[in-house]
Formats: structure tokens, C-alpha cells, sequence
């Protein structure tokens, strides 16, 4: 990469730093359990409510204990289990007319990152009703209070419960766009550790990886605000102590809450100081071949360390001894591979490959002018990369 460039890309991310401050960010309410949220309904005097939600969580029975603790409070319930896994306008549509016909007066999203990307573009359209979906598309489009919005994420991982975004595709044109508004952050996020005893392990270990992806690359970056450094300094440390429990003891409570608060910080780490090139890497994997978006990620993220060198050896340093993995006596530089071999031995103890098998030599080229294009400038990542690096980044990953 030559200078003038890499010189574009700092300035560009230091006026975006320089932002921060001044946007209007704001944090969800965590509530512990489900049955809370009627509460906070009879509270606010909302006595019908629209739940988002999608057929393999009602199959499951996962929906059983919400629609109880909800009839316990007089709160009627409609609701909304239509939701595909990259939700769609037709979807929005859908779940906005139910929630029309009812005269509901708040939304609840129970399930992945999918029914809450929906529920939250589900409000955008309940507040904006004449403008459509896709002229929200892109950044502050919506910047109207969307009805009260509250998440149960089943995964912990996404970070979903604390972000502005939603990604949504559209019926028609098959084209995949982001929504981002300050006004699409929940309310309430519901932590509660019920929904995810039942996380099949593979989820269980790769989105755990995807919040630890986040935690680091908010930290590593040059975005970071001394609140975002300690989210992702909590939300490392909890990953360290209890992602592992989980996997191998998935009904383990003390250690799913750890996780579920754990991706948390890590999604309001990332939300303001940014994620890095794994994040870039990883959705190139996502849209060519259809990897999922936490393997992809556990996969790159200690290549990516490696790659960074002894640039990060400091502030890996940070989080390896804040998760007791080293101690102060340990230089940065063994603190830092102590850390990046937790993680490699973590993958490893929860079967997850080294390699990504769909990777081809012949797409290499095309995914890398890709990845180039969603990290440059806007990452503001600690050591800025071109074409070479991203090709070995790429190739250390293909499987032999
Ligand atoms: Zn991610």
C-alpha cells in the first residue's frame, strides 16, 4: 500500500473518531429474565404486543416460556414466525401488517441475528410509514423513535441486541442492503441464559468466537474510547472463563449468562470503535460460498493476529493478562502469543477447523479486491494492509 494512501485511510478514520462523541449512541436497558418484560409492558401501558420470531425457534419450543410470562401480565401476543434467514422486505411487510391489524403497541424480537434485524426494520417502517424500506437504506434514513423495541438474542455472539443496523434483502431484486440508524438500538435487551441451554455446540463455540472477534477488533483498533476498551477488556475475560464451559457443559447457567453478557460489551464495543480486516475477510467467505459468519471469523481471527505482529503485542498484552492468561511479569510479546494460543488450542478443544474447506486459489483474487474494499478506509485496524497480505491471509486458510 503506498503512503499517500495509508495517509487517506488514518485521516479518514481519525474524523470518524473524532465523531463519536457527538452521535447519538445510546445503550439498552439489560433486563435478566423474560418475565420482566411484561413488567415493563403493564408499566408503559402496553397491553398488545407484535413478537418477531422464526419456525425453527417455535419448533423448538423455545417461544413457550415468552408467551406464558407475557399471559401471566394480560399482555395478548401476535405472533410473527415467517422470518428466513436473511429476512426480507416481503417479510417486513408481513410482520408490519400483523402488527397494524392488532394495534400492537411494542415489538419483541426472540431469536438470532435474523428476527432482530427484521423486528428492528419492522419499527423503522411502523414510525416511517410513506417511505419504503429501501429508502432507508444507508446511514440515518429512519431517525424517528421506533416503537418499544425489545431483543432476546438465542445466540451469544451477534451483538445484534445493541447495534444500528439491519440487514434486509429485497424480495424482488434479491439485493442485500444495510439500514443504519441510531433509532434502530433496542431498548431492552433480555438476557436471559433459558434461551441458549439448547445451542446446538457448533453455534455455541463459533459465535462465541464471533463476540471474542468483536471484543478484539474494537480494542486492537484505533477507534477505541476508554469505555469501548473496557467492554471489550469485560467481554474478552468472560469469553476466556466461560466459552469453553459451555461448549462442553451446555447447561451450564453460571457460564451461558457470562456469554450472552459477554457478547453484549462486545457488540457496544463495536458499535462505536469499529470492527477490523477479519470482519472484511470473513464476509467475503459469507458471500461467496456461504460460510457462516462465526466460523468464518474463528477461523481468520488468530491468522490475523499473527499478521498484525508486534504491533498489537501491547494491547493484546492488556486483554491476555485482564483474562488471566498472563501475568504481569510476562513480557507484552509472551503475554500477546500466551493469548493468541488460548484462542488457537480454544478452536481446537471445540473442533473447529484451521482451514475453511470451500476456499478455491482461483477466487483468491476476486475476494481479495472485495475484502480490500469493505476494510479500506473505513477500518480503523492497527496495521493497514494491501493486496499481498490479504493474498496470505487467504492462502494460509485454503486447505492443502
Ligand atoms: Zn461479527
Amino acid at each position: 500500500m503506498n503512503v499517500f494512501y495509508k495517509s487517506y485511510c488514518r485521516v479518514y478514520q481519525f474524523i470518524f473518531k473524532c465523531s463519536i462523541p457527538v452521535l447519538p449512541y445510546r445503550k439498552p436497558e439489560i433486563l435478566d429474565d423474560q418475565d420482566k418484560i411484561g413488567v415493563k409492558l403493564n408499566e408503559l401501558n402496553i397491553n398488545r404486543v407484535l413478537i418477531v420470531t422464526d419456525k425453527g425457534i417455535v419448533k423448538v419450543g423455545l417461544l413457550d416460556y415468552l408467551l406464558n410470562c407475557l399471559k401471566e401480565k394480560s399482555i395478548e401476543t401476535y405472533v410473527y414466525d415467517g422470518t428466513v434467514p436473511n429476512p426480507t422486505s416481503d417479510n417486513v411487510e408481513e410482520a408490519r401488517n400483523l402488527y397494524l391489524e392488532n394495534n400492537c403497541g411494542a415489538i419483541i424480537a426472540l431469536g438470532g441475528g435474523s428476527p432482530i434485524d427484521l423486528a428492528k426494520a419492522v419499527g423503522a417502517r411502523i414510525v416511517k410509514p410513506n417511505k419504503s424500506l429501501y429508502k432507508m437504506k444507508g446511514l440515518f434514513k429512519v431517525c424517528k423513535k421506533l416503537p418499544p423495541l425489545f431483543v432476546i438474542p438465542t445466540t451469544a455472539g451477534t451483538g445484534s441486541e445493541t447495534t444500528v443496523t439491519s440487514v434486509i434483502t429485497d424480495s424482488n431484486t434479491h439485493h442485500k442492503y444495510l439500514i443504519n440508524d441510531f433509532s434502530l438500538i433496542p431498548h431492552y435487551a433480555v438476557l436471559d441464559y433459558k434461551v441458549t441451554l439448547g445451542l446446538p455446540p457448533h453455534i455455541t463455540s463459533t459465535t462465541g468466537m464471533d463476540a471474542l472477534t468483536h471484543a478484539i477488533e474494537a480494542f486492537i483498533g484505533n477507534t477505541r474510547t476508554n469505555e469501548t476498551k473496557k467492554m471489550s477488556m469485560e467481554a474478552t475475560k468472560l469469553i476466556v472463563s466461560s466459552l469453553k464451559t459451555c461448549y462442553s457443559d451446555p447447561t451450564n447457567a453460571e457460564a451461558r449468562t457470562n456469554m450472552l453478557y459477554a457478547s453484549h460489551y462486545a457488540g457496544i464495543a463495536f458499535t462505536k470503535a469499529y470492527v477490523g480486516y477479519v470482519h472484511a475477510i470473513a464476509h467475503t467467505l459469507g458471500g461467496k460460498y456461504g460460510v457462516a459468519h462465526g466460523l468464518a471469523n474463528s477461523v481468520i481471527l488468530p491468522v490475523m493476529l499473527e499478521a498484525y505482529g508486534e504491533k498489537i503485542y501491547k494491547k493484546l498484552a492488556v486483554l491476555s493478562r485482564y483474562s488471566g492468561l498472563a501475568n504481569e511479569k510476562d513480557s507484552d510479546e509472551i503475554a500477546s502469543k500466551n493469548f493468541i494460543n488460548w484462542i488457537k488450542e480454544a478452536n481446537k478443544e471445540m473442533n473447529i477447523p484451521s482451514v475453511i474447506e470451500q476456499v478455491k486459489a482461483e477466487d483468491i483474487d476476486e475476494m481479495v479486491e472485495t475484502a480490500l474494499k469493505e476494510g479500506n478506509p473505513l477500518y480503523p485496524v492497527p496495521v493497514l494492509m494491501g493486496k499481498e497480505e490479504f493474498k496470505r491471509i487467504y492462502l494460509s486458510i485454503m486447505k492443502e
